[in-house]
């Protein structure tokens, strides 16, 4: 049995209870590893390995950060397959999905923010004949990077490259439920030579390990990838200290489709959008919103396609649709099931417990769901439901279109549909978004903002939005002469 280690100081370590847990693949039931159960012990040590490199890692140049971030980025491309088969058993997600999404992904995060670092500059503002001022961007110091299983590499290492890339130290923990990975870029990063204790990587529950990072008093940011109810209870811990925030909360993402869009493409995305990752991205979109004229075609069209998503064996290289994260998450997708019923949803497909044959009869599948007659203040329209479990409801023109997608408390990203122009401006600046996505889904350009408004969310991450948030910002005024 693998037995995972904290990665502290350029080692990997026991953790100082040797406590460990059981880490499941979720589309067999086995146990394929034990996880460290950290505590705020281990984060001490991370902490004080973290203390000794900081000085050095803040004033080490550009061109260091750069070319060991971008040796990071070829060693993971280079080790694509080992990487992806352990995203996919951690995960139980389909193998295409960690190949070709969320391993090169992670590769493009080291890539990007090595470029960032190079291309990163300050503001300076002149007064003139009096004085100019310049705005210096410190790196921060120590921070903690927080993120969640649904994509585990590609969001552990958008959340920790660019605080890396500008100058801090960071102690990161990913999921308990997907360690593996993020274990596995501890070797990666000594290879490419990133000096002992920048990057500290502590496995472990969220309640104690997470929780432990955010109570250190040395670590004075946090960033964080995760549910509402977990960002709220975060929060409440470090606002009283002053720590800086970054919070990307969950979704419930509208889709609207308008009877003029490009129908086939449509359809095609709609899918995609809802179903990827069996409906476990904070971006999938969950409730579609039609233009009535096109409802029962759509309806009809889309439940065609749908019936033919069969879960399978993740590891199998032709599979689309794996296992969900857990036992325990695939009872929270049934009882939200069972709950559209009882608010009067009527199941138009899935929605059924599935056991492939062979060695994935004991996983955690389920057929994908589509409801429609739920009403838009329904629990079921309401709450992050986070698997593949989407609802139908009809629109009449673009003004209830608009009301009916920003009924929701949270606000991360929606889609649109239309080949009208003057629509789609009009539409995507009236939604209460922090994304939208016109004709496509999940085109995503690293440069712009990402993050959600309300419940979605604190902060912006990606480009200079991350690069900003991980450093201070210090004002420095030079007088030209006598005041
Ligand atoms: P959780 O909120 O349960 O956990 C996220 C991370 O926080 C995990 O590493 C978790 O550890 C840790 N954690 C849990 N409790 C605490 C605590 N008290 N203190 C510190 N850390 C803690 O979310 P999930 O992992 O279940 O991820 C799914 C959620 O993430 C969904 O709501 C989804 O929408 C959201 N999400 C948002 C994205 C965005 O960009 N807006 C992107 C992707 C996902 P452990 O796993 O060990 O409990």
């Amino acid at each position: 049995m693998l037995y995972l280690k904290n990665f502290i100081g350029g080692t990997y370590v026991d953790p100082v209870e040797k406590k460990y847990f059981d880490n499941v693949n979720p589309a067999t039931g086995e146990i394929i590893s034990k996880i460290p159960a950290s505590n705020e012990k281990d984060i001490a040590l991370a902490v004080d390995a973290a203390i000794k490199a900081q000085e050095s890692w803040a004033n080490s140049t550009l061109e260091v950060r750069f070319a060991i971030l971008n040796k990071i980025a070829e060693l993971i491309d280079s080790k694509l397959n080992d990487l992806a088969i352990a995203e996919t058993r951690d995960t139980g997600k389909a193998i295409r999905h960690s190949q070709q999404i969320d391993i090169p992904r992670a590769a493009s995060n080291f890539r990007f923010f090595a470029t960032a670092a190079m291309q990163f500059a300050s503001d300076s503002h002149e007064m003139p004949g009096k004085a100019i001022n310049y705005t210096l961007r410190q790196p921060i110091g120590i921070v903690g990077c927080i993120s969640p299983w649904n994509l585990p590499l590609y969001l552990f290492t958008w959340k920790i490259v660019p605080a890396l890339a500008t100058g801090n130290c960071v102690i990161a923990k990913p999921s308990e439920f997907s360690p593996t990975t993020a274990y596995l870029l501890g070797e990666i990063c000594n290879e490419a030579g990133l000096p002992p204790g920048v990057l500290n990587i502590i496995q472990g529950y969220g309640h104690e390990a997470g929780e432990a990072i955010v109570m250190h008093p040395t670590i004075k940011a946090i960033s964080f990838t995760g549910g509402t109810k977990t960002g709220a209870h975060i929060a409440s811990i470090a606002a009283p200290k002053f720590k800086k925030m970054s919070l990307e909360l969950g979704g419930k993402n509208p889709c609207v489709i308008f009877a003029d869009c490009d129908y086939k493409e449509m359809v095609k995305q709609v899918i995609r959008l809802a179903f990827s990752n069996s409906g476990q991205i904070c971006l999938c979109g969950s409730r579609i919103l039609i233009e009535n004229k096109i409802y029962e075609q759509f309806k009809n069209d889309l439940i065609l396609e749908v019936k033919k998503l069969i879960p399978s064996d993740p590891e199998n290289p032709e599979s689309k649709m794996g296992s969900l994260i857990s036992q325990q998450h695939l009872n929270k997708v049934m009882s939200y099931i069972e709950l559209a019923k009882e608010e009067g949803g009527k199941l138009l497909c899935g929605g059924t417990l599935f056991k492939p044959d062979g060695r994935c009869a004991n996983g955690a599948f389920v057929m994908p769901a589509i409801f429609e007659g739920l009403g838009p203040d329904s629990r079921c329209n309401m709450e992050e439901i986070f698997g593949p479990v989407i609802t139908l409801q009809p629109f009449e023109n673009e003004e209830d279109a608009i009301r009916l997608a920003n009924r929701s408390n949270y606000g991360l990203a929606a889609t649109l549909w239309t080949q009208n122009l003057n629509r789609a401006h009009r539409v995507s600046q009236q939604l209460k978004t922090g994304i939208v996505w016109v004709n496509c889904w999940l085109l995503r350009d690293l440069r712009t903002p990402f993050g959600g408004m309300n419940d979605s969310g604190v902060g912006r991450e990606g480009g200079w939005e991350a690069m900003r948030f991980f450093t201070e910002a210090k004002n420095v005024c030079i007088n030209f002469g006598p005041l």
